[in-house]
């Protein structure tokens, strides 16, 4: 059977997957996060006619010819309104945010006058509604500003508040549980014998699924054990994972027991195999509510996989339209021999060359080797049956995050 393209692979991960239910959250947590309905303004912006400046507020008439000396009536700052009205040959001070006093309708800014008691003298003349901040300038009430489906960045938070929400009706955030597998794994800090690894690969995976928004709960090492992992995989699903994330026993070895694990809770397998370097024994299937992909042991593999399959998942959950990643062109560092059947992802360094970026993957390639992953830059995609290519030719890329 021919392995399944990374294309057809990524579509059946995303085939179920809608996004998450509505819920409410506080503004000041909604970041990143996508609405589930329009949003219109629940106010007028500013409310009334205020000043933009420091200064005087006059009757535009009144300084038709300057200098001319007006009566000060009163006052104006910001959250403090004068309830006079300001008549012919008057003024009232006014500073920002002050809203225009009745009969007003030009500010002066202070630079222009000259006081002396109860008096000022304006000494230019200025167009009429010259720095008055008209009602509504900025939005009115019932105008749609932020329209379901919009991923919020920090100016819509900003604006958010300003239409009077305390609150946001947005997409859950999905909830994924991490679970690595291996007898051999320890955590980092102790002193391993020489036949133990340190189990790195999580820490990777539940930082990419964090900076992408997800709930991530992290379920340790399970040993290699069909019963102890059933049993990591039942504490998932009792906390209400929408994605499980295993890492390890993804192939068909004597200790290969993820699957056979996943199968005795009632897996619904969709594919495991992909035509993709590194990552082949890469799974996907459905258990209860959960999605589950299980990614290869490999740091490099459990990264590659991870990447290309368990973002985009998250972000279809949590609501976003911009699931996929999006490759984009480079040329080639170096020369590189005809590829096989699978698509190859290699760990590239990027440079900034005369016809834009250049992506050059290091020789070492193997899906262990962490400190290349650590260095590139980005992925360099090779296609399945790619043939040789010459430096300087025209390559895609994506580009590795933070
Ligand atoms: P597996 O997929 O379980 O066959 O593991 C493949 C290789 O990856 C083995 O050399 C494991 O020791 C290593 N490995 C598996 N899980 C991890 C992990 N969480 N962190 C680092 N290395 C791992
Ligand atoms: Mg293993």
């Amino acid at each position: 059977m021919p392995l399944m393209s990374v294309a057809e692979a990524l579509q059946r991960v995303l085939a179920d997957a809608r996004a998450l239910a509505p819920e409410t959250v506080a503004l000041d947590a909604t970041l990143g996060r996508v609405l589930t309905e329009d949003l219109n303004a629940l106010r007028t912006q500013p409310p009334a006619a205020v000043s933009a400046m420091d200064g005087y507020a006059v009757r535009a008439a009144d300084v038709a010819q300057a200098p001319v000396s007006l009566a000060l009536i009163g006052e104006v700052a910001a959250g403090h309104p004068f309830d006079g009205e300001v008549k012919a040959g008057q003024a009232a001070r006014i500073f920002t945010g002050g809203v225009m006093p009745a009969g007003a309708d030009t500010v002066i800014i202070q630079e222009l006058t000259a006081r002396d008691g109860d008096k000022v003298t304006i000494q230019k003349a200025t167009a009429k509604g010259r720095n008055v901040r008209d009602r509504g300038i900025d939005f009115t009430q019932g105008q749609p500003l932020l329209r379901k489906g919009r991923r919020l960045t920090d100016r819509d938070l900003m604006l958010a508040a300003a239409m009077n929400y305390p609150t946001l009706s947005v997409h859950r955030r999905p909830k994924v549980a991490v679970l690595g597998t291996g007898d051999e794994l320890v955590a980092p800090g102790g002193t391993p014998a020489p036949s133990e690894i340190v189990y790195s690969n999580g820490f990777a995976l539940v930082a990419m699924a964090r900076s992408e928004g997800a709930e991530v709960s992290d379920f340790g090492i399970a040993p290699d054990r069909v019963a102890d992992i059933a049993a990591a995989v039942r504490r998932a699903r009792d906390w209400g994972a929408d994605i499980l994330l295993t890492s390890g026993g993804a192939s068909v070895g004597e200790h290969d027991l993820v699957q056979r694990a996943l199968a005795s809770e009632g897996l619904d397998l969709s594919f495991w195999r992909v035509a993709l370097r590194p990552g082949r024994p890469m799974m996907h299937g459905q258990l209860g509510g959960m999605q589950v992909l299980g990614v290869p042991g490999n740091p490099v593999s459990s990264y590659v996989c991870a990447f290309l399959f368990l973002v985009p998942l998250i972000r279809r959950l949590a609501g976003r339209d911009d699931v996929e990643r999006v490759p984009q062109p480079a040329r080639l560092g170096c020369d590189l021999p005809a590829n096989d059947e699978r698509a190859n992802y290699m760990r590239a360094t990027l440079s900034e060359g005369p016809d834009g970026p250049v992506a050059t993957p290091p020789p070492a390639q193997d899906s262990s080797l962490m400190a290349p992953l650590a260095k590139a830059d980005c992925l360099l995609i090779r296609a399945s049956h790619a043939p040789a290519a010459a430096a300087g030719s025209p390559c895609i890329i994506l580009k590795l995050g933070l």
